[in-house]
């Protein structure tokens, strides 16, 4: 994997402060780098690779492969397979400019940017992925259907708004969890409810959110890192673990959308 001359890596203690905030990875990381430097780095291993390529290599297949499984002519509504495209690129889009440029000379303040990017990231995919789940629960209610896109969406730039400003894992993570309660009681209201959608689209979709909340927890409590200060460095790491459960979780999202959408084309609502 060495391709270019890499620069000395540093320990813990030797990193900028803003950069330490997993204090059971020990060694690995780059020292402060201008935008080039960053970008070589692709190219040599230190402990942000496995972050970068483990967003950035399913960002690149979703981008070139997702296009050709979503159905954009058989549908009514063509922005539902926009903005479910979108949703999908977002999350590994953010994250992976974040943990490739976290180290630039740009200190702290670039680092704050980047971390608001990556969290806007995962804002956009809860806000644009449940924009489709919304739109066919709802199918048979227009009216009421366009007032909660409208207060799903007001409600998430509110989430988008608290997750770039909390400052701590556990202030973010609680960002996102009125948008869980809120599809929650979507998925509700299809079992018990008058609610509509594809019979295995539900199952999928709560496939999708457990394994998010996973990936979250995982980050959080740093597992397996803290039982084994620095064995997990630069491979198998807790934010490793999370960046896997994270596109697990949208290859769920995606094929319970294209359920939903595969449904969608035959059914007729009842006359109410
Ligand atoms: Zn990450």
């Amino acid at each position: 994997m060495v391709f270019c001359k890499r620069p000395r890596l540093l320990d813990l203690a030797k990193t900028p402060t803003h950069l330490q905030f997993n204090k059971y990875v020990l060694t690995g990381y780059r020292p402060v780098s201008t935008a080039q430097e960053c970008l070589r780095s692709l190219f040599y291993i230190h402990n942000e690779l496995g972050n970068i390529y483990t967003h950035g290599i399913p960002l690149f297949l979703f981008l070139v492969l997702m296009p050709f499984s979503i159905p954009w002519m058989e549908v009514d509504s063509i922005w539902i397979c926009v903005v479910h495209y979108l949703a999908c690129l977002c999350p590994t889009l953010g994250s992976v400019v974040y943990h490739l440029f976290m180290n630039h000379v740009g200190g702290e303040h670039v680092y704050d940017t980047l971390l608001s990017l990556d969290m806007v990231g995962v804002c956009l995919v809860n806000t644009l992925g449940a924009l489709p789940i919304i739109h066919i629960t709802l199918l048979c209610y227009p009216t009421l259907r366009q007032a909660v896109l409208l207060a799903y969406v007001l409600l998430s730039a509110y989430g988008i708004y608290c997750a770039t400003t909390a400052r701590t894992n556990i202030l973010r993570l609680r960002a996102f969890v009125w948008q869980g309660l809120f599809r929650f009681s979507l998925f509700l209201f299809r079992v018990f409810g008058s609610g509509v959608g594809s019979p295995t689209s539900l199952r999928l979709f709560v496939i999708m959110d457990s394994l998010a909340v996973l990936g979250g927890l995982v980050n959080i409590t740093q597992i397996p890192e803290r039982f084994i200060p620095g064995w997990f460095d630069n491979w198998g790491n807790s934010h490793q673990i999370m960046h896997i459960m994270v596109v697990c979780a949208i290859i769920y999202l995606h094929w319970g959308t294209l359920e939903d959408l595969a449904w969608i084309k035959t059914y007729q609502c009842p006359n109410h």
